[in-house]
């Protein structure tokens, strides 16, 4: 089966739906193409004690604000992905859930869009796949003689099945901070970070990070020193949970060991430490693996863009993943401005 559409987006999490809310404004046909079953991208997997770094009304896609949650200042994931859902629906955006897009190939005029349910073909993409389905564990000697469990970030749900058990954290972002909070209390934890953590004043929040993306690409635009952007705040955002730990001295980070043995991790001054579990809350790359075909320039599993816009391919788009697509373009307060900027070059006339 193959069908013609102006625009395919694909990825149907918070950058994909304010895509289809822009284009929808525009008048532009499109389609919105979601390997997952349900509405709510990545926020249908997090951990149970995940909270947003902002209040609701900091949190909300172009057109509607993030209704509050009843007795939490701060929004869990589970919050988001019914605002999400809701969102979808009242603007009727066009989203097939359950599609997977295998790859998209360059066909003359058209762009190409091969799925696991047919062909779609349109003149322009927005991808908006976001990281979560490509976790990234850094390569460390012995993680396969380790006899414990390992588990990435995107396979914790919550403290209990480690209750008792010595488990190591390893990461020191927002994900290794947060697990390692969680994990106190009920689990021996062992909070491991390649360097000391760098945690944001406790009065930062997401609308503080945003403001902070937005002003270093305002510089780096006007040719002014780049101003660090977020990076320069710190990498954890002082969420409650993590600055209890924190203030209740729980929360000591060691630096990264050596090596993984059969029952834990060694160090370079050789001490040891045993644990029935390892953590790797070590991030995540770009979901890009499907454009392998369209050979885009780029580095370190980014794609050069020009703004929005692939800079060897004018009819793709990038939104979400980080700064490289636009200030926050990862968060939901950010998400919105760069696709409007996105859906407006698409809309205007091909030259
Ligand atoms: P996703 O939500 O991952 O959506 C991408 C969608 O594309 C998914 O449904 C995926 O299945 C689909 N997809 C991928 N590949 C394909 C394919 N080939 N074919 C079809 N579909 C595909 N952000 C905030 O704004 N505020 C916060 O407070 C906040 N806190 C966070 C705390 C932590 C600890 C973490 C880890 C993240 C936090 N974030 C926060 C960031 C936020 O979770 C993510 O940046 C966000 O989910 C990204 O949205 P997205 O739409 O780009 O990607």
């Amino acid at each position: 089966m193959t069908q013609r559409t102006q625009v395919v987006v694909i990825g149907g999490g918070q950058a994909g739906l304010a895509a289809g809310y822009h284009l929808r404004r525009l008048g532009t046909e499109h389609v919105v193409l979601d390997a997952q079953a349900a509405p709510g991208g990545a926020w249908q997997h997090m951990w149970d004690s995940l909270r947003l770094f902002s209040p609701a009304a900091y949190s909300s896609l172009p057109g509607r604000l993030m209704p509050l949650q009843e007795g939490q200042p701060h929004p869990d994931a589970g919050h988001v992905a019914a605002y999400l859902a809701d969102y979808e629906e009242r603007y009727e955006l066009p989203v097939q859930h359950g599609v997977q897009v295998e790859a998209v190939r360059d066909e003359g005029r058209l762009l190409r869009v091969e799925t696991d349910a047919g062909v779609w073909r349109a003149r322009a993409v927005i991808n908006a796949t976001g990281t979560w389905t490509r976790p990234f564990l850094p390569a460390v000697e012995g993680r396969r003689e380790f006899a414990g469990r390992q588990l990435h970030t995107v396979h914790y749900a919550n403290p209990a099945e480690f209750a008792g058990q010595r488990v190591i954290v390893v990461g020191g972002g927002n994900s290794g901070a947060q697990i390692a909070a969680d994990l106190t209390g009920h689990a021996e934890v062992t909070w491991v970070t390649r360097r000391p953590p760098r945690y944001l004043a406790d009065d930062i929040d997401g609308r503080s990070l945003f403001d902070a993306a937005t002003a270093r690409r305002r510089a780096l635009d006007e040719g002014r020193p780049d101003t660090g952007g977020v990076a320069s705040l710190g990498d954890i955002v002082a969420v409650p949970p993590v600055r209890a730990a924190r203030d209740a001295g729980l929360l000591t980070a060691r630096a990264m060991f050596t090596r993984l043995t059969a029952t834990g991790a060694e160090w370079a001054d050789g001490t040891r430490q045993d644990a029935g579990a390892v953590i790797w809350a070590t991030g995540f790359r770009p979901a890009l693996a499907h454009l392998a075909g369209l050979g885009l320039r780029g580095t370190r599993g980014r794609i050069a863009t020009v703004g929005t816009r692939a800079a060897d391919d004018p009819r793709l788009h990038f939104l979400g993943y980080g700064d490289w697509t636009g200030p926050a373009s990862a968060t939901l307060i950010g998400v919105g401005r760069t696709a409007r900027e996105a859906a407006r070059e698409i809309a205007l006339p091909i030259r």
